[in-house]
């Protein structure tokens, strides 16, 4: 997708703190964090959101959901524990329309984070 800023990140027109990458995603800083760990999770190719996904994702999907559980790893939230959120649509509060799953920790979350 051509103006998508998650797009762009992927391509590398973005600049951002990488953190690991996958066959299918990569995971890097969230430019706002919310909590002492926030990292974002992204697969490589446009979809907008998780609702958009069909059977010809769960490899993706699975592979973005391991990519947190590495990126758990790599912050050192891994034994403390963590929160992974995707956010979809208006009502769940979605701003950047391409899938991407947050990884949070790194104190006590509350409800919401
Ligand atoms: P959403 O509200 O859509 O679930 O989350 C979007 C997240 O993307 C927000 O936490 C926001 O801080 C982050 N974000 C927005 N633009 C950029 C950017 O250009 N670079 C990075 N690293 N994060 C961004
Ligand atoms: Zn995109």
């Amino acid at each position: 997708m051509e103006d998508c800023i998650f797009c762009k990140i992927v391509r590398g027109e973005i600049p951002s703190t990488r953190v690991a990458e996958s066959q299918w995603a990569i995971a890097f800083e969230d430019i706002a964090p919310k909590a002492p760990v926030h990292t974002l999770v992204i697969p490589k190719e446009h979809i907008a959101a998780l609702h958009e996904a069909t059977d010809a994702d769960r490899e993706m999907l699975a592979d973005c959901l391991l990519l947190c559980n590495e990126v758990a790893r790599i912050k050192g939230v891994d034994e403390s524990g963590y929160r992974v959120v995707t956010s979809d649509g208006p009502d769940g509060g979605q701003e950047v329309a391409h899938l991407h799953f947050h990884v949070l920790g790194g104190r006590k979350l509350q409800f919401g984070v």
